[in-house]
């Protein structure tokens, strides 16, 4: 048996998962937790107390849906677009932020540098979705599975669902690809936030 805590990257936080019963939001434990789990957090409806989901389950299933509509080559073509507009627009956003943090003098050192870390970490995110190759199918796959830190799978999140709802019922059989629980409400393109801070 394996003790260590279960390996969960909560892609999902920056997304709205909801109860597909009482339409309350449901949230994972911590991530430190053992096993998360989604779990309605209104029970407002008698079957509430099912709707009740292993975290990485749940972002398994959402991954693998959303992984599959990101390499359709006209979403890929829309989605390069949108990654470029939100670059030109919050990158120099957040380097205006570093440079008024330096300007100040009377920010602590460890403050400036989380903040030039995050920076960095955007722009190599930036750089990575911008890669002309980026979205071949195949490089999109193996970016998502192998390469893609926490930070850019949760900033794609929002770009494809407006939001993803549970419901009860049982379990579809391992390796399914579809799971009758989970809805999801796939955002219309064209409509992403231009105020999102997507990475
Ligand atoms: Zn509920």
């Amino acid at each position: 048996m394996n003790d260590s805590p279960q390996q969960w990257d909560d892609i999902l936080a920056d997304t709205l998962v909801e109860c597909g019963h009482c339409h309350g939001p449901m949230s994972p434990l911590p991530p430190e937790a053992p096993q998360p789990r989604y779990e309605c957090l209104r029970q407002m409806d008698s079957a509430c107390t099912a709707v009740a989901m292993p975290a990485p389950e749940l972002e398994r299933y959402v991954a693998t849906q959303m992984v599959a509509e990101m390499v359709k080559p006209a979403v890929a073509d829309l989605l390069r677009e949108a990654v470029h507009q939100v670059v030109e627009t919050e990158l120099p956003q957040h380097e205006r932020e570093l440079a008024e943090l330096e300007a100040r003098g009377n920010v602590p050192a460890s403050e400036v540098e989380a903040k030039r870390d995050s920076l960095g970490e955007k722009r190599r995110a930036y750089q990575q979705l911008m890669d002309p190759e980026a979205f071949s199918p195949r490089w999109q796959v193996d970016w998502w599975n192998r390469r893609a830190d926490t930070s850019s799978k949760r900033g794609l999140c929002p770009l494809f669902f407006t939001k993803i709802e549970v419901r009860s019922g049982a379990a579809p059989v391992p390796g399914a690809y579809e799971d009758e629980r989970i809805t999801l409400h796939w955002r219309v393109w064209g409509s992403v936030p231009e105020d999102k801070d997507l990475l």
